[in-house]
C-alpha cells in the first residue's frame, strides 16, 4: 500500500512511500515548509531556511536544478552540477546528487525514476501541459536519457483533484481536440457548459500509454484545494508554492 509519509508535525513535507522504500532522496512540501517562491533565474528560489530544510532531507541546495515553468512540453537537461536549466516543464538528469525541482500550486509535479538505468526526470503538468503532451514527453525524455519506460517508478505530488477542478468550455474543447472521445473518461459534466476535470486519471492513463507500468505509479490523490490549511492552491487564491525535489542517489 503506497502512501505519503508525513515529515514533521504539522508536516513540512512528505515522502512517497514507494520511492522512499527504493531509496530516492526526495520531498514534496506542504505550506509549512519554509521559504519557497516561484522559480526565476539565476538563483533558485529558496531562502536560507529552505536550504537548511533541503539539506536535512539529503538534497544539496547548492546543486538544485530548476526551470522557468511555462506550461509547455519542452524538455530540459539539468546543467552539470545543477542550476538554472532554462524555460521548460520537464527536467532530466543522470548525474547523482543533482536535485531536480518542480514548483506547483494545483498542477501535478510528476517524478519519474529508473532505478536500474539511474535516470531521473521531473515534470510540471497542468491542463495546458496535459493537452500539449508533456506527460508522454517526460517519459520520452527519461528514455532518451537511457531509461526503460517499463522500469520507471513514478509519483504524482499533491495537486488539484476532480473534486475541485472545474473547467470551462475553452478547456473542454482543448481536451476534445487533443484526445477526442477518450477525454470523456476524465471529465464529469458540471453546471452549464462546465466540467470537473480529473487530471490524475488522465495523467495515469497517459503515463500507461507511454509504457509506464501502472503498478509503478503512486498517486496519493491528495487534493490541494481540499486542504487549504496544509497545501497551496492557486485556485483557492494562494500565491505560495509547493515544491517537489528529487535527486539520484
Ligand atoms: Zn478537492
Amino acid at each position: 500500500m503506497k502512501r505519503l509519509i508525513p515529515q514533521g508535525e504539522p508536516p513540512t513535507h512528505y515522502r512517497f512511500s514507494g520511492l522512499a522504500a527504493l531509496g530516492l532522496p526526495h520531498i514534496t512540501t506542504t505550506r509549512h515548509f519554509p521559504g519557497v517562491s516561484s522559480p526565476s533565474e539565476p538563483t533558485a528560489p529558496f531562502t536560507a531556511q529552505a536550504q537548511h530544510a533541503l539539506r536535512a532531507a539529503g538534497l544539496d541546495p547548492a546543486r538544485v536544478s530548476y526551470a522557468r515553468q511555462v506550461h509547455g512540453a519542452e524538455i530540459l537537461q539539468a546543467p552539470r552540477g545543477g542550476g538554472y536549466a532554462g524555460a521548460g516543464d520537464v527536467l532530466t538528469t543522470t548525474e547523482r546528487g543533482v536535485p531536480l525541482a518542480i514548483f506547483t500550486a494545483d498542477c501535478l509535479a510528476i517524478t519519474l525514476w529508473d532505478t536500474i538505468a539511474r535516470v531521473l526526470a521531473v515534470a510540471h503538468v497542468g491542463w495546458r501541459g496535459t493537452v500539449k503532451g508533456v506527460t508522454a514527453a517526460a517519459v520520452r525524455a527519461a528514455v532518451d536519457a537511457g531509461a526503460r519506460a517499463d522500469q520507471l517508478h513514478v509519483a504524482i505530488a499533491p495537486s488539484i483533484g476532480p473534486c475541485c477542478y472545474e473547467i470551462d468550455e475553452p478547456v473542454l474543447q482543448a481536451f476534445g481536440r487533443a484526445y477526442g472521445r477518450r477525454a470523456q473518461a476524465w471529465l464529469e459534466p458540471a453546471r452549464d457548459a462546465h466540467a470537473m476535470l480529473d487530471l490524475w486519471t488522465a495523467n495515469e492513463a497517459l503515463l500507461a500509454d507511454a509504457g509506464v507500468d501502472p503498478r509503478q505509479i503512486e498517486n496519493p490523490r491528495l487534493c490541494t484545494a481540499c486542504h487549504p490549511d496544509l497545501l497551496y492552491s492557486y485556485r483557492k487564491g494562494n500565491r505560495g508554492r509547493l515544491v517537489t525535489v528529487a535527486a539520484l542517489p
